[in-house]
């Protein structure tokens, strides 16, 4: 079954260009609205692919964004938030642990010496990208007697600037993974280059979709690979045609972040 669009004259597009012009999310209201438009959005785009909507799982993105603010996304419906800091999520799960239900997702790379932080509280880590901290992050579980879904971060697009293991390099971290038992392996995620030009954003997902069919082959007991992490508010609908299973969006919920990319993505080329 192809899960390219039925029609290769219709391309879809990119949304890099809107980066600064989403509208900012300020009552339970707005984020109903924009998680509404977000998750129709992805509903067409399984259409498009001939995919079960319930394949893709929406995790919102709420870096920078203040506690108020996630309070009004978390009444919305917002279960699980994702944060590329560690600290900053830190912060915030200490602040808003009356939430019962809200679990958090670091989604962004981690220094070795902060594993234990994660280990507190995260329930999903999306950037493992070194035998030393999933040691790291296994004694810590450990310690703390909890367990971490987590998502091995791979450099698709090749740039210096971007986080992640090279392809090449996956399948040595992950037969090392079984012997740590708290570490959860679900697949793996990756950033595409931020580019206005589809084909160039379509590339990266592709590479991590067929790099997960091909480590599935003769993955190491215990360890599952089935997830992949791909597509943000600006490339989402790109990242389901080529086979998402977990989206992260952040603007396209709560609005524009005067924060530029760069900050998060050393050197993120300006191309949209
Ligand atoms: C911020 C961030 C996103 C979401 O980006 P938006 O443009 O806000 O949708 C996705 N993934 C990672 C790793 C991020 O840091």
């Amino acid at each position: 079954m192809s899960e390219r669009s039925a029609d290769p004259s219709v391309e879809t597009r990119t949304r890099h260009d809107q980066h600064g012009l989403w509208p900012i999310a300020e009552t339970v209201e707005d984020f109903r609205r924009n998680l509404a438009t977000v998750n129709a959005r992805i509903e067409a785009a399984c259409a498009q692919a001939g995919r079960d909507k319930n394949s893709v799982r929406l995790l919102p993105v709420s870096k920078t964004v203040d506690e108020a603010r996630i309070r009004l996304a978390h009444e919305a419906g917002c279960l699980m938030l994702g944060e590329n800091k560690v600290q900053e999520a830190s912060r915030k799960w200490q602040a808003m642990n009356d939430l019962q239900a809200l679990r958090w997702s670091v989604i962004g790379h981690l220094q070795t010496n902060k594993a234990k932080v994660v280990a507190q509280f995260a329930s999903e880590f999306q950037a493992l990208d070194s035998l030393r901290l999933a040691r790291a992050l296994d004694r810590h579980l450990q310690d703390a007697g909890r367990s971490l879904d987590v998502f091995v971060q791979v450099n698709t697009s090749g740039e210096d600037s971007k986080y992640g293991l090279r392809p090449e390099e996956v399948a040595a971290l992950l037969r090392e993974l079984p012997a740590f038992s708290s570490l959860r392996v679900r697949g793996l995620m990756t950033l595409a280059v931020l580019s206005a030009e589809p084909e160039r954003v379509r590339s990266c997902f592709r590479l991590l979709r067929n790099l997960r069919d091909q480590l599935r082959q003769d993955r190491p007991d215990g360890i599952e690979i089935d997830e992949l992490s791909m597509g943000m508010s600006g490339d989402y609908e790109i990242a389901i045609e080529e086979g998402a299973t977990v989206v992260r969006v952040g603007q396209a919920i709560f609005g524009a972040r005067s924060t530029p990319d760069a900050f998060y993505w050393p050197g993120a080329s300006d191309t949209h």
